[in-house]
């Protein structure tokens, strides 16, 4: 038996939450949590452990007196008695941002309810659960199944470092979801004691606004001096026909047996990271994007990188291509038919974005406006139109992450009940995509930097890591840090390959401190890594300069 330790990257599972000393948050319980239950290859379904043990910090809860929360940051909300509320904050959505807020309110003295729908995997207008998209059918389980789907690539990178199998490591589908499931019923557990523990009163149902202070609640009405609107998204499917035998991503992680072929419709990180997931599973996997690259938004380099080296693996791309209908067969099968032909699978997954969940909420009869893409407007303190009405996380459509709605959740309990107006900050988060490889970025891709700053100067490395000189796969790894000429300030780095989203989130508080790139060169690399590239790129591949309108010399790029 090959014993696998507790991955390195444990705490990631829940990204990026800060636990204050005294006081565990929500990301810290769910990492010390996934620790104490020990991680062992056989848990993710493969034939071929170890717990740690480590006691829970405990939380000192604030005891500030209910009559003691402030009214507001402009002091706006209607002064009115204590009386005339059951609470100071009903939260409606108890999923990242909601829990961290309320949670952080009731810290503050406030007296807090959340609303929440019954639990289920998959989310609809009456299912839901205590933990939100992340920890029920997002960051959580993905990344569950970005693990078991890993070992496949790490059977093969063995072979050339002498390992050797009698037969071909097996996959168990089933025991992968049940031990993701056993996982996701005790975070649900874990989460509900957070509220409990916070003194935050957890109320089964859907919420819906009535007035500015009153929230209706599977027709229990409660009234409240704050109503905070954290309902997030939901997976969104365009209206074609045949829409109906499409699963998302709710479906794809509690299939009840894994597709032998998958059509993914879309090219976001979502889409992305299920072809990596399914492809390391043994799937057949074809990815079905209307443009002509995938993850939009991201650095150019790092997109072209990214498809080649998932094409690698096996991945095909339909680039220019979209979807027109899906049809069922007799057989069981699906067809999804595009504007360039059709193919014929066991499941076809649409990742095409995600909808805020602002419907029948009641927003716009009290007067919360709303975007053209359904998304609450706030100010930068995540207040709605309506005073008394805020709204924190994807509902709000800033920043989609986990990380960012906790920041939200957090800045609006500051500012709404601890006397302390703050912003959350959305400059310079770093993220992540769990694809194989995965990538790490924070800051401005090229384009924007050039857009931004006029003159930069552009570094870049494409290298094979030590790991694939033995095992002989085609693996190599990108690296590209983006300075601006006139202040020698990083302002954006890029990473794909290997364990870059842990090497990103370190880079991150560089990059967030403002660092120079010669702070960055001065910095001593850790040896062998390959993190330490991002250290020792002396000579920029191009010097872009945009304000002068020429492109100065390219630099002799690094041998690749
Ligand atoms: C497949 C997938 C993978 C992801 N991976 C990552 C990742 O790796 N890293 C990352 O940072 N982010 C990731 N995300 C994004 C992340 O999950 C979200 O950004 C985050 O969950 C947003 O938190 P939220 O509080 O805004 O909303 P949610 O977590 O969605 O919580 C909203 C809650 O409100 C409830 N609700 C809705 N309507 C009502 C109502 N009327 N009454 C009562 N309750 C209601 C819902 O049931 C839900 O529990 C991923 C998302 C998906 C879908």
């Amino acid at each position: 038996m090959i014993s696998i330790g507790v991955p390195k990257s444990v705490a990631a599972l829940c990204t990026g939450g800060i636990a204050r000393a005294g006081a565990l948050s929500e990301q810290a319980t769910c990492s010390f949590a996934w620790v104490q239950s020990g991680v062992v290859g056989k848990s993710f379904g493969w034939s071929v452990g170890e717990t740690l043990k480590r006691s829970q910090p405990r939380r000192a809860f604030a005891t500030r007196s209910r009559a003691a929360a402030s009214g507001g940051v402009n002091g706006t909300v209607a002064d009115s008695k204590d009386s005339e509320y059951d609470y100071d904050l009903v939260t409606i959505g108890a999923g990242s941002g909601g829990v961290r807020a309320s949670r952080f309110a009731a810290n503050l003295g406030a007296k807090v309810a959340v609303c929440e729908l019954p639990f289920s995997t998959i989310s609809s207008d009456s299912a839901g659960g205590v933990g939100g998209t992340c920890v029920l059918r997002g960051c959580v389980p993905k990344k569950i199944l970005v693990y078991g789907s890993q070992f496949a690539h790490s059977f093969e990178d063995s072979k050339g470092f002498g390992w050797s199998y009698d037969a071909k490591p097996k996959h168990d589908w089933n025991m992968l979801i049940d031990n993701k499931n056993k996982e996701l019923n005790r975070l649900l557990g874990v989460y509900k004691n957070i509220l409990k523990n916070a003194n935050v009163a957890l109320i089964e149902g859907r919420g819906k606004i009535v007035d500015p202070h009153t929230v209706d609640i599977s027709g229990e009405r409660i009234r409240a001096r704050h109503i905070l609107v954290a309902v997030g998204g939901r997976p969104y499917v365009p209206d074609i026909p045949g829409k109906e035998f499409a699963i998302t991503s709710d479906e794809a992680l509690d299939l009840p047996s894994r597709p032998e072929k998958i059509c993914i419709v879309g090219g976001g990180y979502i889409a992305l990271e299920f072809a990596g997931i399914f492809n390391g599973l043994g799937s057949e996997v074809h990815v079905f994007i209307r443009q002509d690259k995938v993850l939009r938004g991201f650095d150019e380099e790092v997109r072209d990188f990214v498809a080649e080296q998932m094409s690698l693996k096996g991945i095909k791309f339909h680039f220019g291509e979209s979807p027109t209908a899906v049809e069922k067969g007799s057989d069981g099968k699906f067809t999804l038919v595009t504007t360039k032909g059709s193919e014929v699978a066991d499941s076809i997954m649409f990742a095409t974005g995600r909808k805020p969940n602002t419907k029948n909420l009641g927003l716009e009869d009290v007067g919360v406006n709303i975007n053209s893409k359904g998304a609450i407007e706030v100010d930068e303190y995540s207040r709605t139109s309506v005073a008394s009405i805020w709204a924190v996380g994807d509902v709000t459509d800033r920043m989609n992450l986990t990380p960012v709605a906790l920041m939200e959740g957090m800045a609006f309990a500051k500012t709404a009940f601890g006397d302390e107006p703050s912003k959350p900050d959305h400059r310079y988060v770093a993220s992540a995509v769990f694809t194989q490889p995965p990538i790490g970025t924070v800051g401005l891709t090229e384009a924007e930097a050039l857009e931004t700053y006029g003159d930069i100067d552009v570094y870049t490395s494409n290298f094979r890591p030590m790991k694939a000189t033995i095992s002989g796969l085609g693996n190599r790894t990108f690296m590209k840090i983006i300075v601006d000429a006139a202040s020698n300030v990083v302002v954006g780095v890029h990473m794909c390959g290997d364990d870059a989203p842990e090497v990103l989130q370190g880079f991150g508080v560089a990059v967030k401190a403002g660092l120079t790139k010669a702070q960055f060169d001065a910095t001593v690399g850790i040896h062998p890594t390959a993190a330490e590239e991002l250290v020792t790129m002396r000579s920029p591949t191009r010097k872009l300069r945009q304000k002068s309108n020429k492109v100065a010399e390219e630099g002799a790029a690094r041998p690749v």
